[in-house]
């Protein structure tokens, strides 16, 4: 496949490109940028461009995506194309030294078929100080045809000796209207599905491509229902909800549903449109709700929300948390004049 069928990333590709077709292209690069946003599909685009074996005759950077050499980058079994990255069923992933030492061995011999070794490290970061050392070693002084890619979410943990080493490239997320346009090309689904899943996955496509539709669209129908005014009515009804949720190991769910729907009612409160409000059938009522709600109590309960997340890891009593947080909803969702009422 061809660089073309990459979504967004626009600026490196023409960089990569020009530096393709010049013969300019850097030893060592460093593809860097938030998770899930396709910056590995980018560095196996680029191994496919430089081994394909049937590049077209006017000598356009692109591979053809058909051809053995494309097929074999893409299932890594090309001779002249590595691969590394960290066991990531271990608590802690690691590369260790001797994955480095390895590829170390291979990228001294010259190519096999194509004219490039071409050796790509993902979550480089996860590289053990022995296999920073061994890597920068071979860095300094990289044979003619090697080219390296290291591929991280997180650049700053990775040494400034490697760093000074690579190109670096920073990729951003594809615009949410790119996401949307790619889940409808490539999983076929309606725009409002689309949309749906663009919102739900912030923006980052791998997520989009991959998030199942059924479960998601089921579990957003199902906290819509604990989350409206008839599923707060009683506080009898949220404990038992809130329990139910805890038991089942699903409040960081809810949190998460919880968040999201509040900030739709936020961006509807200061009148930011529906571009990426998720829960879109759900527009009306939560337009009268924005339009009455306390926004000083909807922005401290998101505050809150969102630091509770960060902390769910430490002991924090999720059942209790969700009890507190349900009953400040239900406050956040009772018309003011009836609350003084019932006083
Ligand atoms: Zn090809």
């Amino acid at each position: 496949m061809p660089f073309a069928d990459i979504i967004g990333h626009d600026r490196a590709k023409v960089l990569l490109r020009s530096a393709i077709v010049q013969d300019r292209l850097a030893h060592a690069y460093l593809f860097h940028g938030d998770d899930r946003i396709g910056k590995r599909l980018l560095a196996v685009r680029l191994a496919q461009a430089l081994l394909c074996e049937t590049l077209p005759a006017d000598h356009a950077p692109e591979a053809c995506g058909a051809c053995r050499a494309c097929r074999q980058v893409d299932a890594h079994t090309h001779p002249d194309f590595m691969m590394i990255e960290p066991d990531r069923e271990q608590a802690h992933p690691q590369i260790k030294i001797e994955l480095i030492r390895n590829i170390e061995h291979q990228v001294i011999y010259r190519p096999l078929i194509g004219d490039r070794k071409i050796c790509l490290i993902d979550d480089a970061d996860r590289m053990t100080i022995g296999a920073v050392n061994a890597l920068l070693k071979t860095l300094e002084e990289p044979p003619d045809h090697s080219l390296f890619v290291l591929i991280s979410s997180r650049p700053y943990v990775l040494p400034a000796t490697i760093r000074s080493r690579c190109q670096a490239l920073r990729l951003t997320a594809p615009a949410q209207t790119q996401v949307e346009a790619a889940v409808i090309l490539k999983r076929e689904l309606p725009p409002a599905d689309a949309h749906f899943l663009a919102v739900l996955s912030d923006g980052q496509l791998g997520r989009a491509l991959e998030c199942n539709l059924e479960q998601a669209r089921n579990s957003q129908k199902e906290f819509s229902i604990i989350f409206s005014a008839k599923g707060l009515q009683s506080f009898s009804t949220i404990l038992a909800t809130a329990e139910t949720l805890a038991k089942a190991d699903r409040a960081l769910e809810a949190f998460d549903w919880l968040l999201r729907w509040l900030r739709d009612v936020l961006l509807l409160a200061v009148g930011a449109g529906s571009d990426h409000v998720l829960n879109v059938d759900q527009r009306t009522g939560m337009q009268a709700l924005a339009e009455r709600i306390d926004i000083d109590e909807l922005l401290d309960l998101i505050s809150d929300l969102e630091k509770m997340e960060r902390q769910a890891n430490r002991n924090l009593n999720l059942q209790m948390a969700l009890e507190t947080i349900l009953l400040r909803v239900r406050h956040l969702l009772t018309p003011q004049h009836q609350a003084g009422a019932s006083r």
